[in-house]
């Protein structure tokens, strides 16, 4: 299949191919559809380097009203690292669509009153670390109540590092009306816990 035949909107295609992103991987072929179709929760089964990014990134980015300036999306990331690299490729996916869609990206080790400053402008989506993440939203930062997605990218990355507390304050904000993808390499039984306690015994599975 192609990413429109998959429904990407046809503004993101040109953005794509320039990333030379032209034939769907596995994962992308099946997750895309099913995001993109129905508000439902997800629990992928998926190492990196596999196209995970896009795979629920270009869900997420479709699901921005851009006539709403609140923080929509929340994608939470292990590391500083990640959270740039998921960063820069929503902001290059987004290259060529009419209305600007804006995603920041906050993690430790950088001035909190920078990133304060920044996220006082309108932003859709948050790309964070979980310790910031908390930070940002106790000093009233940072408002997750209107999220319609969270995304937790290696979550199992993220509970060897030291993140479960953190995540588990994160998970208990607004948990009704969202819904939660989760991506994990490996599934430990904390990670079961997390499905089991914050996400929808009918998430799809892939
Ligand atoms: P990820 O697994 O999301 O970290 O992606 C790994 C790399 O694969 C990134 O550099 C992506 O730009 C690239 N990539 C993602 N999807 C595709 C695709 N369908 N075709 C070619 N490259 C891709």
């Amino acid at each position: 299949a192609t990413f429109s035949e998959l429904g990407i909107h046809k503004s993101y295609i040109k953005g794509l191919k320039e990333l030379n992103i032209v034939k769907p991987t596995e994962i992308q072929e099946t997750v895309i559809p099913v995001l993109l179709e129905s508000k439902t929760d997800l629990i992928g089964l998926a190492q990196t380097g596999t196209g995970k990014t896009a795979a629920f990134g270009l869900p997420v980015l479709h699901a921005i009203d851009t006539y709403n300036s609140s923080v929509q999306a929340l994608i939470i990331a292990p590391t500083r690292e990640l959270v740039q690299q998921i960063q820069k490729q929503l902001f290059r996916f987004t290259k060529y669509i009419e209305h600007k869609i804006f995603a920041e990206g906050v993690y430790g080790g950088e001035k909190i009153d920078k990133q304060i400053n920044k996220l006082k402008r309108t932003t859709h989506i948050i790309v964070a670390t979980p310790g910031r993440l908390l930070d940002l939203i106790e000093r009233g930062a940072v408002d997750i109540s209107k999220i319609k997605i969270l995304v937790l990218d290696e979550a199992d990355e993220m509970l060897s590092m030291g993140f479960k507390e953190d995540l588990n304050k994160i998970l208990k904000f607004n948990t009704s009306r969202r819904n939660t993808w989760l991506f994990s390499a490996t599934m430990p039984v904390e990670i079961k816990n997390i499905i089991k306690n914050y996400m929808s015994p009918n998430a799809v599975r892939v």
